[in-house]
């Protein structure tokens, strides 16, 4: 097994984990049950469980007859439904409760499990994140000759995130409206919604970032990991430590290099987990998901899939090749660990200690400037979130009005979702949460998110990982312009 080239072993079981995913949906993911007599509440005769992978039944009986219906949709269909098992837990708890324990499938049950399992693996690498962020940065900082190269780092850094959103996004809203998903794919949904204003939503979110830039306690952001705080705290203590000079450097330089060298340890053991943790959570998306939502979504799957696909393999590519003079197939080679794995988690910050290690030990990245890159690019630099956010909104614009949002609204679009992106934390669905930002700043209903939240999981793996691709590609090109040949730690 371990002569096998890791990146082959974790796409071994990503395919392993759908597959068996893929088999259980087909196979035992219809169960009809009831809730047993003792646990029958006061009044009530049956309460009956009927649990598809399309939709969820809960059906309860009363002495006189008297029927109530709990559904969960995803398609968001049928009238009064929840969209998910977790809005029906948050408003019913008992009956949640019920169902968990009496009326799930063999598919839910087993794909539970292995969330569970794969949510170890998740563990593992959230472990090591926030320690492997605060050395990596104050190691990184700490081997400049000078403060001043930090500051062309930071500029060329981001430019580099500016740009390549704003081209994300162009390429989103080129795709929307080129595809008319909302227009083609049928079901309107015309209201005469609320236009609601939203500059001080957005200016909220962006004063929050900024305030999350200044941490009151530093070891609170070290123990909530909030990684922009960290990474703001670490690399002031790394800027003044040069700044101090003497016995500072002396004694903290080879401190923060010995514990840096023991997280990578940590981080390489953790990765060779990588294949089992991936073969986990595969499974579990693909035996919990209901594969009747995607035929009412496709032309909006296939935008968003279609904007995403350019933008990793023609946009970015182009990028490395011109700008980095790096062969893009290489470099994607070199960093696939990273980015399957941010594919199956759906988390840019859980994928971040893999993205440090490939970035250095795969892709000849140097410490400096990978340990500088990364970390903030997984917090601020979301491509795939921008595409998907810019398409999304579009979309629902053209469902709500029935043709595609004027141009003058289109750039609001484009400017609103360039700062939502930012605002767009490493975690599964954040970019879902960030688009009613963009919502309100056009003037559609929130409500119509709805709509696109039972395929979020799987456009979320989609986008994660051009979020990660983005920000490698980033470092490749930041590398480039370092005024002299850093010394990496790449494997031949
Ligand atoms: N899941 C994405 C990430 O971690 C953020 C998003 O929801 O778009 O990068």
């Amino acid at each position: 097994m371990t002569s096998i080239p890791l990146h082959w072993q974790i796409l071994a079981g990503m395919l392993l984990g759908a597959a068996a995913g893929l088999m259980l949906s087909a196979t035992v993911s219809q169960r009809q049950s009831s809730l047993p007599e003792e646990r029958l509440p006061a009044g009530v005769r049956a309460v009956e469980f009927f649990d598809s992978t399309n939709r969820i039944e809960i059906r309860q009986v009363a002495r006189d007859d008297s029927v109530r219906r709990w559904v969960v949709d995803p398609t968001g269909r049928e009238p009064q439904s929840f969209t998910s098992l977790e809005s029906l837990r948050q408003v019913e708890p008992q009956r949640f409760e019920d169902f968990q324990r009496y009326g799930r499938s063999w598919a839910r049950w087993l794909g539970d499990g292995s969330r569970r399992l794969g949510g170890l693996f998740l563990r593992m690498l959230q472990m090591v994140a926030v320690p492997l962020i605060v050395t990596s940065l104050v190691t990184g900082v700490l081997g400049l000759d000078r403060v001043e190269q930090l500051g062309h780092m930071f500029v060329g850094t981001l430019t580099y995130f500016i740009l390549t959103t704003l081209l994300a996004i162009l390429v989103g809203l080129l795709m929307v409206n080129l595809i008319q998903p909302g227009i083609h794919g049928g079901q309107q949904i015309v209201h005469d919604g609320e236009a609601t204003s939203t500059a001080a939503n957005l200016a909220e979110t962006l004063l929050t970032q900024l305030e999350a830039m200044i941490p009151t306690n530093p070891f609170a952001a070290l123990a909530e990991g909030h990684f922009l705080s960290i990474i703001s705290f670490s690399l002031l203590f790394g800027i003044f430590t040069l700044l101090v000079g003497g016995r500072s450097v002396e004694v903290l330089r080879p401190f923060f290099e010995a514990a840096l060298a023991v997280l990578m340890s940590m981080t390489m053991a953790i990765i060779r987990l990588c294949p089992l943790g991936v073969l986990f959570l595969m499974l579990y998306v693909t035996a919990t998901q209901g594969w009747e939502v995607f035929r009412s979504l496709a032309w909006y799957m296939t935008t968003v899939l279609a904007a995403l696909g350019v933008h990793a393999l023609v946009v970015l590519p182009a990028i490395v090749w011109f700008v980095a003079r790096r062969s893009p197939g290489k470099f994607a080679r070199a960093m696939s660990p990273a980015l399957l794995t941010a594919f199956s988690s759906a988390s840019s910050n859980s994928a971040l200690p893999l993205t440090l290690a490939n970035a250095q030990q795969r892709a000849g990245i140097s410490h400096r400037v990978g340990s500088f890159v990364l970390p903030l690019g997984a917090t601020i630099n979301m491509d795939g979130t921008a595409i998907y956010q810019a398409v999304a909104v579009v979309y629902i614009g053209q469902l709500h009005h029935g043709f595609s949002l004027p141009l003058s609204q289109q750039i609001i679009v484009l400017f609103t979702t360039l700062l939502a992106s930012i605002g767009t934390a490493g975690i599964p669905h954040a970019g879902l949460v960030m688009m009613v930002i963009i919502l309100q700043s056009v003037g559609l209903p929130i409500e119509l998110q709805g709509l696109i939240l039972a395929v979020d999981r799987v456009l979320d793996m989609c986008r994660t990982s051009i979020n990660v691709w983005s920000d490698a590609c980033g470092c490749a090109v930041i590398e480039r312009f370092q005024p002299v040949k850093l010394p990496s730690t790449a494997q031949p």
